[in-house]
């Protein structure tokens, strides 16, 4: 493990490295080196803004900058959990910046974006968990550029009593929260979580607002199975969520999590036929989809969705 990696990840020095297969031709991206890119690199650094696009290593940066589309990680850039799948960092966060908020915003406002999704940190030494960041974030965005949609990716709140509660009466559009993987494998690949205390919240996030959108989404290729998939996929309908994601999981370094198999666009795609088919209003499931993947695009064709329903079209 390289000296950047270890100090990015100092519970993960000593773990043993997990090889994994090598990555079949439809997992290949572009590098980062359009202009777009570069411009929306600037913007976010001038701002002091951290993104998950960037901490978490993820593939279609490329992409998703060259058309400003960036995903704010807020509260920090240190996490206080150590997932065995993610490559933020991890250690103790230092303090929240008040600032945030309003750079967030301005942010937004010159990446002219119609959607925005902000994620964040664990932030598990918070009393709130870090929940009320979320809420001034949301209320500043509305204030700025009231016809941007927002779409709030949050931790699970665990012995957060009233976090979940005050961030969705903020009203963002989409409340986000990520299973992340199948019960099975919490144990190993999200240690620090709880599988049905996750399906609670976005549970919850309904019952205290039907009008919001709910959506999660789950890794693929970290050895669970077909079953246990389509379970998850139940588990979400039976709590109303309305979006479902699925991705192929990517190691971040040979000391997180390997890959057990990468799973064919094909097999994706039939994920996608089956999670349509049992209820949810839009199903992402490609080898590269993300949660915040084309959120914008797939925001109007949730929107679209639920029209679509009520009108009984
Ligand atoms: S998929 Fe999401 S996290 Fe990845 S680059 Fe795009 S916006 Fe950022």
């Amino acid at each position: 493990m390289g000296k950047v990696e270890t100090l990015r990840h100092p519970e993960k020095a000593n773990k043993p490295e997990n090889p994994s297969p090598r990555k079949p031709p439809w997992i290949r991206v572009k590098a980062p080196t359009s202009k777009g890119y570069a411009a929306t690199k600037k913007l976010i650094h001038e701002h002091n803004l951290h993104t998950v696009c960037e901490e978490a290593a993820c593939p279609n940066i490329g992409e998703c900058w060259e058309h400003k589309h960036a995903t704010v990680m807020i509260l920090g850039d240190t996490c206080t959990r150590a997932c065995a799948f993610c490559n933020v960092k991890t250690g103790k966060p230092g303090a929240v910046d008040l600032n945030e908020p309003d750079n967030l915003a301005l942010a937004a406002a010159q990446l002219g974006l119609r959607h925005m999704v902000i994620t964040s940190v664990d932030r598990d030494d918070l009393d709130d968990g870090g929940a009320s960041q979320f809420v001034k974030c949301i209320k500043r965005l509305r204030e700025t550029t009231p016809e941007t949609t927002i779409e709030v990716l949050t931790p699970d709140f665990l012995h957060k009593d009233g976090s979940l509660d005050v961030v969705i009466e903020a009203k963002p559009d989409v409340f986000n929260h990520n299973l992340e993987t199948v019960p099975r494998l919490y144990p190993t690949i999200r240690p620090g979580a709880r599988y049905y205390h996750s399906l609670k919240l976005l549970d919850r996030a309904k019952q205290i607002d039907p009008s919001i959108f709910t959506k999660s989404g789950i890794m693929v290729g970290l050895g669970e199975e077909k079953s246990e998939v389509l379970q998850v996929m139940d588990d979400l309908r039976s709590a109303n969520v309305d979006f479902m994601t699925i991705g192929q999981y990517l190691q971040p370094t040979l000391r997180h999590a390997g890959i057990d198999r990468f799973i064919t666009p094909e097999e994706f795609e039939e994920y996608k036929k089956i999670g349509l088919s049992k209820g949810f209003l839009v199903v992402a499931s490609s080898p590269l989809t993300r949660s915040s993947y084309h959120a914008d695009d797939d925001f109007q064709n949730l929107r679209q969705a639920r029209l679509e329903q009520l009108s009984g079209s």
